[in-house]
């Protein structure tokens, strides 16, 4: 097989599609082996009268094809491995088409396919074409009828977008269904699902009266398990009313869980797809973290119906249109749901350990990036979370109530529209009557831009003088960057509390504010910068540890305070690990651990404040980065803080755990703390933690402890526990989602043996995307210092496993290998290795999406 060369598409090279879609009426006949799919379309010009009508497909065998009922003969069209052309047409007209497909053999979880027996769709970005002939493309949006037939017995229930039609019996047991969809939709909207599912149903009545039958189909036997998605999603419905306005636009809303799925999952109208993993949940199989998931996924996909179905992207350059907007949708959500400041934290976490990586190394793209080599490699955290970021700051700027202006504009101006980044700001540019041309260049441009703070106390005069300075580092085809708007949320604090707050918008390459502070103050003030993290920068400060431990004190911020936990805890690994101190500093340890114990009312808080950076998130600190020796320092420190924490830690799991169970915040955040005591007995030098575990593990009541137990005992008997991994293994062996647990807790914990160990076990499954990725993701991201072993042994162990997972699956290959994005910056070992491992998967035959990611990453 030949490597693929990705070709480069061009966001200046975008031209309306030439022809109106009016209708399209869809037939399935459907069977795994042989699907008939036949295609009307209802045409129109819209372009010039000499343009060709092209049509994007994709493994499709053509049976049948006629314009106004006329069959076309075989000169008069030409189809290539991507395309059906037909080079002269009418101005108006119908257009038939059938195909055959076979769902059975599609393994890249794209367009029709199988899973579990059933069959499911996956058309975003490209699947439709997949499907059927088709102007594949977004801003071609259209009215779907869609009639479909399947055997009854095996395929009981018939689904697809929009609003259930005529149902009825056929012949040789087949049955059929239609659905009609009144909204205009681009085709990568489209879903359908056919199988035999337990329902889990329930019903909504929107602010405007209507009444909606709200429905979750899932395997047999899991119907009482998508109880908290049900419960989510009715929460999302009431939210997105009171907070944004908008109400559900349909009688029903059926949601499908599949196991077979390469994202979390889809939005499709009035018909949602899921993994599996993001709507199945109870307290035995899941833990707080997978309910918090399924909360804010169901509510995103939820959130997508206005932001990305009815107002959709004019192409895939806009993909941030509707993901930075519904990723900061579905964070506003959660954040009222739970606790704002925890929610900011973790969002800040994830942007940093993902988003900021993914900036500083050789896949940085804007977040509407001007071209692009495969469609599927787009769906990163940048255009998801950073983009949220851009939304975040807009409405910090503007205010929260000519936000909800814009947006309701955005609304009323645009629905029905497939639209731009710029159609987007004239909105808020209508309403605010200002010039948002300087901050879109944060749309335009990639990297992270470093904010420099220097302070100067003038004792004499008791002023204050900062002086802000941005810059953005180059990254790949963007040496030199323009100053970017930075709203910088400010305070000036003493033991007091604070003595000034406000918000400066850093427009240039510097600026300096001088402060004038009353008589009462004769010591300079502690500067807060970027509080609430309102921007996502990275700031530089040279200050003092006396400076750093005085932050920790005194901060009002809850995020700086929490960031200035970090800061320290960051340069205390460093110093570890670059060996200029042997030993942990007792007096860092102790105000880490006093700071844990006072934020003790607020559990959940206190649970970051024991969470040590993750490897990954100090390879930007310095460089290059050396993953095994930070890990080792990082394990130092962390069993420093389990020791002088081991009072109260014995305290806080001396306490029964809450029952009965509920997975709301309040009782999380009690598991989250007594989840962090576990966590640091697995690193404490107490001789019986072992025990203490074993007996937290046998005991537990929920699979939040249980798993954290399971985990921490691994790691406290050096990755030896096989005896308890066996037992959860024997419980567990018939639920895919929690053995995916056990996967991924072994792949973080141990080497590369235990991968290729857990690549050989018959439950490993390669088509199976959460199976694989709970190896080697969870391996490559989770587990740094087994990943970038010097000796090459962890990407020896994944090499195989991706190359496998890629020849069925590209989406999911292409995906895998961005664990390689960091290769650069590696300890110069590790770097040869990786360097030499990329070179040889490049010239593997990888697929064209897998090839774009090597290719940009070996720059
Ligand atoms: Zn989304």
């Amino acid at each position: 097989m030949r490597t693929e060369t990705p070709v480069s598409v061009q966001l200046s090279d975008y031209k309306p599609y030439p022809f109106e879609i009016e209708q399209v009426n869809l037939r399935f006949d459907l069977d795994p082996d042989a699907t008939k799919v036949r295609s009307e379309l209802k045409v129109r010009r819209t372009g010039g009268a000499g343009d060709a009508l092209v049509l994007d497909g994709e493994g499709l065998t053509l049976r049948s094809i006629s314009i106004d009922g006329q069959a076309l003969d075989a000169s008069c069209y030409e189809q290539t491995d991507k395309a059906l052309i037909i080079a002269s047409v009418p101005d108006v007209f119908t257009l038939v088409t059938e195909v055959e497909i076979a769902p059975s053999q599609n393994t890249a979880l794209s367009g029709l396919y199988m899973s579990g027996g059933r069959f499911c769709t996956q058309c975003e970005s490209t699947g439709f074409r997949r499907i059927t002939f088709y102007p594949d493309r977004p801003d071609v949006m259209s009215a779907f009828h869609v009639w479909m037939a399947a055997d009854k017995a095996t395929y009981p229930i018939l689904l697809s977008n929009g609003t259930p039609g005529e149902t009825g019996e056929l012949d040789d047991g087949r049955h059929y269904a239609v659905w009609d969809d009144p909204h205009k939709k681009p085709s990568y909207l489209f879903a359908l699902c056919a199988g035999d599912y337990d329902v889990y149903r329930d019903s909504f009545t929107t602010m405007n009266g209507d009444e909606i039958a709200l429905a979750i189909h899932v395997d047999k036997g899991d119907a009482d398990r998508a109880a908290w998605a049900m419960d989510s999603l009715k929460r999302s419905m009431t939210w997105d009313e009171q907070t944004y306005g908008r109400a559900y636009d349909l009688g029903v809303f059926n949601i499908v869980a599949v196991r077979d799925f390469n994202f979390g999952a889809m939005e499709n109208k009035g018909l949602n797809v899921f993994n599996s993993a993001y709507v199945l949940a109870d307290e035995a199989t899941a833990t707080d973290a997978d309910f918090e998931a399924i909360e804010s996924i169901v509510a995103h996909e939820y959130f997508h119906n206005w932001t990305g179905n009815r107002i959709t992207c004019r192409d895939w350059f806009q993909l941030c249109l509707k993901e930075g907007l519904t990723v900061f949708r579905d964070q506003n959500f959660s954040a009222d749901m739970r606790s704002r400041p925890v929610q900011r934290i973790k969002d800040v976490i994830r942007l940093r350990a993902r988003q900021f990586a993914e900036d500083a190394g050789p896949l940085a793209h804007s977040v509407r990036p001007d071209h692009y080599g495969s469609i599927d490699n787009l769906y990163t955290a940048t255009v998801y979370e950073k983009g949220a970021e851009l939304i975040g700051m807009l409405r910090r700027m503007i205010g929260e109530e000519l936000y909800r202006k814009g947006m309701d504009l955005y609304f009323e101006r645009h629905d029905g529209q497939a639209v731009t980044i710029e159609d987007f700001y004239k909105c808020f540019e209508d309403v605010t009557g200002e010039d948002f041309t300087q901050f879109r260049l944060w749309y335009a441009q990639a990297g992270t831009p470093e904010v420099t703070v220097e302070e100067n106390w003038k004792p004499e005069t008791r002023e204050i003088e900062i002086t802000l300075k941005q810059k953005t580092p180059p990254t790949p085809g963007q040496p030199v960057k323009k100053p970017v708007p930075i709203p910088l949320e400010m305070a000036l604090l003493d033991e007091e509390g604070n003595l000034a707050e406000w918000t400066t918008i850093l427009e240039d390459e510097d600026v300096t504010l001088t402060m004038e502070m009353p008589d009462t103050v004769t010591e300079p003030p502690l500067v807060s910068v970027n509080r609430d993290f309102t921007a996502p920068i990275r700031l530089n400060r040279s200050l003092t540890r006396e400076q750093r431990l005085a932050m920790v004190r005194m901060e009002t911020d809850p995020f700086n305070q929490w960031d200035a936990v970090q800061t320290l805890v960051k340069d205390e690994i460093l110093a570890l690990s670059e060996g200029s101190q042997a030993e942990p500093d007792d007096a860092l340890v102790t105000a880490l651990a006093g700071a844990v114990e006072q934020a003790v009312d607020d559990p959940a808080f206190a649970a970051l404040l024991t969470r040590l950076p993750e490897v990954g998130e100090m390879f930007l600190e310095r460089q290059p980065a050396d993953a095994v020796a930070l890990n080792a320092a990082r394990k130092k420190l962390q069993s420093a803080l389990a020791a002088k924490l081991s009072g109260f830690s014995a305290e806080t799991l001396g306490k029964p755990t809450p029952a009965p169970f509920d997975p709301g915040a309040e009782q999380a955040g009690i598991r989250a703390l007594r989840t962090a005591m576990i966590v640091l007995l697995g690193v404490s030098p107490d001789a019986g933690a072992a025990d203490t575990l074993r007996g937290l593990y046998n005991n537990a009541t929920n699979m939040t402890e249980r798993l954290a137990a399971l985990r921490a005992y691994t790691v406290q008997k050096g990755g030896k526990a096989n005896e308890a991994l066996a037992d959860f293994e024997q419980t567990w062996k018939d639920n895919p989602l929690v053995m995916d647990k056990w996967f991924a807790l072994q792949a973080t914990t141990g080497d590369a043996e235990t991968i290729k160990t857990l690549a050989a076990h018959p439950a490993f499954d390669l088509r199976n995307p959460n199976r694989v990725r709970s190896v080697v993701a969870a391996f490559t991201m989770q587990n740094l210092a087994a990943f970038h072993a010097p000796d090459g042994s962890g990407y020896q162990a994944v090499e195989e496993i991706i190359l496998k997972a890629d020849k069925a699956n590209p989406a999911l290959g292409a995906r895998l290998l961005t664990a390689f994005e960091q290769w650069r910056i590696l300890e110069p070992q590790a770097k040869a290795a990786a360097e030499a491992t990329l070179k040889r998967l490049q010239s593997a035959g990888l697929s064209s999406n897998a090839a774009d990611i090597v290719a940009r990453a070996l720059g």
